[in-house]
């Protein structure tokens, strides 16, 4: 069982290190032959072979069972022609990983923003807003003239579809409710759609409740009463920005665990970015990609139907809140540790769960 280790840019070295050490403890615990195959993206690969992901490193990745992509400058990487490629797009574009899984809870041992909640964000991957994946070849954004620009939305049928199977599917393992978050009321016809396929992939799924919001006034119940919430079925760009709030209501955007997957090849990459105001220092909060880590061994324990990695995937959940109600957290959350620190006291509550 091969995984393919990125540790990427800004905080994607030491928070990738904290992981690896939890990554490295489930394996001996669990027996789970684990293979660690790491390799480079982003800034050291553009730096080392002239672009920031490679080829290879995809043909690499296509023959393991997983991938964990630590966080990447995006922002820096402005010309493709340059090789300055978004490697996170690369890969979820290449990979065809069209679910993007974002779980969002709060903790006992934090203090809570605004209740208890427990949800999931499960946001559409491959198109909507996204310039650079959602055409065949170049990008949807376009300077008209100096002063003109238009950036082009692509809705699909098949993309809605399957990200809408995704979401009753998780409500069925869940609390048996799914809202779905659109702009109907303005994209009258794309986000009519969207919601149309919902709902009609909703109808194979009787025993699940199903209810809408415009994404505007999301933001305000989602703030209100998040623990009205279980599984938040959405589109690219509404997803992307909607589950940085709820991580951030469940105490921080470091504890944003994120699972990008299609139907052959899955990728842990944490919510947040390289965030690299903190880059460097030992203060950044490992757990979202630990907590990555976990969702991306247990998607391939279902794959696979390996018990040993379910269990593992579990456990690096449990962990996470024990050490977490333990106030073994960083700063970040109202804890004085280390990222290495966290890693390792993950580790240790691995040995005994
Ligand atoms: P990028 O350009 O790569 O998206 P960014 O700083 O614009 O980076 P994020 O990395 O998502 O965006 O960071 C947003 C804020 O959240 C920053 O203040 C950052 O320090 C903080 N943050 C992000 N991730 C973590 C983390 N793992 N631990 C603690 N704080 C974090």
């Amino acid at each position: 069982m091969k995984i393919i280790v990125l540790p990427g840019d800004g905080i994607g070295p030491e928070t990738m290190a904290a992981t690896v050490e939890v990554l490295q403890t489930v394996n001996k615990r669990f027996d789970l032959a684990l293979e660690l195959d790491h390799d480079i993206a982003g800034h050291e690969s553009l730096k080392k072979h002239g672009s920031t992901v490679t080829d290879i490193l995809l043909e690499k990745v296509r023959n393991a069972d997983g991938l964990m992509l630590g966080p990447m400058s995006t922002y820096d990487f402005k010309d493709e022609s340059k090789g300055e490629i978004n490697p996170s797009k690369f890969f979820r574009k290449s990979l065809d990983l069209y679910a993007n899984i974002r779980p969002a809870k709060t903790y006992s041992g934090l203090p809570n923003k605004v209740g208890a909640f427990d949800l999931i964000v499960v946001r559409e991957n491959t198109e909507g807003f996204y310039a650079d994946r959602n055409i065949e070849s170049g990008a949807s954004e376009m300077l008209i003239t100096p002063d003109v620009v238009i950036s082009l939305r692509r809705i699909t049928r098949l993309c809605c579809e399957r990200i809408a199977r995704t979401a009753f599917e998780l409500a069925q393992t869940r609390r048996k409710k799914v809202t779905i978050v659109h702009k109907a009321n303005v994209l009258k016809i794309a986000d009519g759609m969207f919601i149309d396929i919902c709902k009609a992939v909703g109808n194979d799924y009787p025993g699940i409740q199903i209810d809408d919001f415009i994404v505007d006034a999301m933001m305000a119940h989602v703030v209100r009463a998040p623990d009205k919430f279980d599984v938040i079925v959405t589109t690219n760009m509404f997803g992307d920005i909607l589950s940085d709030l709820t991580s951030e209501l469940s105490g921080s955007l470091g504890l944003a665990g994120s699972l990008n997957a299609g139907t052959q090849y899955a990728m842990g990459q944490a919510a947040h970015g390289s965030a690299p105001d903190i880059a460097g220092r030992d203060i950044a909060n490992p757990m979202s990609l630990i907590l990555s880590a976990g969702m991306l061994l247990g998607w391939c324990g279902q794959q696979k139907k390996s018990s040993a990695l379910l269990q593992a995937s579990k456990a690096i959940e449990r962990a996470s809140e024990r050490i977490v109600k333990d106030g073994q957290v960083t700063r970040d959350v109202g804890g004085n540790l280390g990222t290495q620190a966290v890693g390792k006291a993950i580790a240790k509550c691995l040995q005994t769960i």
